[in-house]
Parts: structure tokens; C-alpha cells; sequence
């Protein structure tokens, strides 16, 4: 994806304009083929909207996005529909995205038959297979979405989205609906999924104790931005960027924390209706300094293919770095 941008609202009502929300304010990354990618932020952060504009299913208001080399801006509504079974999504609350009047079998069945080219008899095969695949029995096929517990419904979520044999599933929050104990359930489904079916998933989560395990890569969001992109072990061993170890603080056992002292973050996330100028972490940020108020960081390559945006990641990584005992 390059240079995303997803505004909402800002249109003329009778007599006032509605807010401008810069919900995703000049992204540009890319997902490897095959990677669990999570993106992170506190609700607000653009992620969901991120997430969308990378699987299609909102249009960016300026913008790229290249899938497999071919720019989804540029496709016909024909073609986009063909691609939309290898783009899916699993939302966050599986009580309220399966439709109640329809039977499991009838929520799992309906993107085969979009798809198109099955029988009856294919579409009922199928369903079997994948309500197997998911850890679902096929007798249950024939009832309804209210007769299954949150953890069953997400499974159920989790079987809609395998029915179109997506590349690319998209995670919106996938388990912080969920009991906390059914949570690690359906992270594993997922991470299981992925390396039988060879899928690609891009997480989105709120905190980062849910992705620690199941993500490969982490992008860290603050308000519309990117602040910081690495790999989890880099990212978990030694957060680069002020949010990033400010997000760390409010997980007690990480064991970053221990090792870096941080504080957690203070004040709430600043109106992305009307957000700061310069980096727009500077109203939080315990490093800020004049500069950070007049000029916005670019998202810099460091080693070892991860990038931040910070004016001065470099002092504060070498100001973290003082040898002190290990607090535990
Ligand atoms: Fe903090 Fe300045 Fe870095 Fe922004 S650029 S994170 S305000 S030190
Ligand atoms: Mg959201």
C-alpha cells in the first residue's frame, strides 16, 4: 500500500460541515505473502480502517493498494467481486455479524455459491469439511447462531470467511469479544489455519499481549499513523518508539517493561478530527521537544528492515540502554 488515506465525513450538511476524522492519514507498508502481520493501536487509531482499505472493502480516498500486482483502485466491479472471496474478513463481535435468521450452513454455504460454479450437493460437502476444519461438528450445520456460545459463533465467523478459499483474511479484533478463556482457543484456530492453508492474516488488536504469539511482523498505529513497524521479537526485545513502550506499560508482565522502566502513557488520544500538529504523539509523549510540535516524523528505515517515527528514537534508545539491574 502506498500513501492511504481514509477521511470520513467532512461533507456539506445544511449548514455546517460535518468533522473531518483523518482516520488514516498516509500509510504506506506492505503485508508479505504468508506473514501473520498485527496492527496495534487503542481504539480510534485508524487500524480497523487500515485493515479495510487493505482487503477492499473501503475505498481509499487517496491512495494505493497493489495486491499480487495488480492496483485494486484500477479493477472493474466485476473483477473486484471475483477477488472478493481471496480478501475475507473475521469481525469482532461474532453476535451481532452472523445474520440470526440464517442456519450455519446457510452462512457457510452463501460465499460458495457467490463464487459461484457448485452444486447443491458441492455446497453441502463443503460446508461439512469446513465446519471440520474449524472444530465445529456438521450436525450442527442446521441450527442457528443463538444456539452457540461467543467462542463457537467466532468459529463460525472463522468457517464464513474459509468458505470463498480466501489468500488474505483480515482479524478485526478476532478475539477481544471473547471470554478470556476462550481467547487462546481461536488464536490457535487461526494460527493453525494459517500454515495448513497457507493464508496470509493481517490481526488487529487493541494490545499487544493478544498478537505476541500468533504475529510475525507488528504496526504500531497513533492517530491515523504508522509510528513504528518491525518484527514481533525486535519489537517485544526493544520498542523503538516512545508509544510503542508507553502501549508495553500497560501489559504488567512484558518483559520489556521491566528492562526499559517505562511509564505508562497519560491523557487520553487527542480528537483525529482536529489532531496535533507535527508528531502527533507529542501532547503524551514524556521525550517531546520543540521540534516535535512543528515537524512530523517520517516513518525512517533503521536496521534490519524496521522503521520508526520519531525525531529522537536514537537518544532515547541509547538513554534506555544504561546498564541497570533487571527488575523483576
Ligand atoms: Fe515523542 Fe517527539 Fe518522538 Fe514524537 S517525535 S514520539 S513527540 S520524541
Ligand atoms: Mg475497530
Amino acid at each position: 500500500a502506498s500513501g492511504l488515506v481514509k477521511h470520513f465525513g467532512g461533507k456539506r450538511m445544511l449548514l455546517k460541515r460535518s468533522p473531518l476524522v483523518r482516520a488514516v492519514n498516509g500509510i504506506s507498508m506492505s503485508v508479505k505473502e504468508g506473514e501473520t502481520l498485527a496492527v496495534v493501536g487503542e481504539s480510534g487509531c485508524g487500524k480497523s480502517t487500515l485493515g479495510r482499505l487493505l482487503i477492499r472493502l473501503l475505498e481509499p480516498s487517496a491512495g494505493d493498494v497493489i495486491y499480487r500486482g495488480r492496483n485494486l483502485g484500477n479493477l472493474t466491479p466485476d473483477e473486484l467481486r471475483r477477488l472478493r472471496g481471496e480478501l475475507q474478513i473475521i469481525f469482532q463481535d461474532p453476535f451481532a455479524s452472523l445474520n440470526p435468521r440464517m442456519s450455519v450452513s446457510d452462512i457457510v454455504s452463501e460465499p460458495i455459491w457467490l463464487k459461484g460454479g457448485s452444486s447443491r450437493g458441492e455446497r453441502r460437502d463443503k460446508v461439512v469439511e469446513i465446519l471440520r476444519t474449524v472444530g465445529l461438528r456438521p450436525d450442527m450445520a442446521s441450527r442457528y447462531p443463538h444456539e452457540f456460545s461467543g467462542g463457537q459463533r467466532q468459529r463460525i465467523g472463522v468457517a464464513r470467511a474459509l468458505a470463498s478459499d480466501p489468500r488474505l483474511i483480515l482479524g478485526d479484533e478476532p478475539v477481544s469479544a471473547l471470554d478470556v478463556s476462550i481467547q487462546a482457543q481461536i488464536v490457535n484456530l487461526l494460527e493453525e489455519l494459517k500454515e495448513r492453508l497457507k493464508l496470509t492474516l493481517i490481526i488487529v488488536a487493541h494490545d499487544l499481549a493478544v498478537i505476541r504469539h500468533m504475529s510475525d511482523r507488528v504496526a504500531v498505529m497513533y492517530l491515523g499513523e504508522v509510528v513504528e513497524l518491525a518484527t514481533t521479537d525486535t519489537l517485544y526485545d526493544a520498542p523503538l518508539h516512545p508509544y510503542t513502550q508507553a502501549l508495553f506499560a500497560a501489559i504488567p508482565q512484558a518483559s520489556a517493561v521491566a528492562r526499559h522502566s517505562i511509564k505508562p502513557l497519560d491523557g487520553d488520544v487527542p480528537s483525529p478530527t482536529n489532531p496535533p500538529s507535527g508528531c502527533k504523539f507529542h501532547t503524551r509523549c514524556p521525550h517531546a521537544k520543540p521540534l516535535c510540535n512543528e515537524a512530523r516524523p517520517q516513518l525512517e528505515a533503521v536496521e534490519g528492515g524496521r522503521r520508526v517515527a520519531c525525531h529522537f528514537w536514537r537518544e532515547i534508545a541509547a538513554a534506555g540502554s544504561d546498564p541497570r539491574p533487571i527488575a523483576r
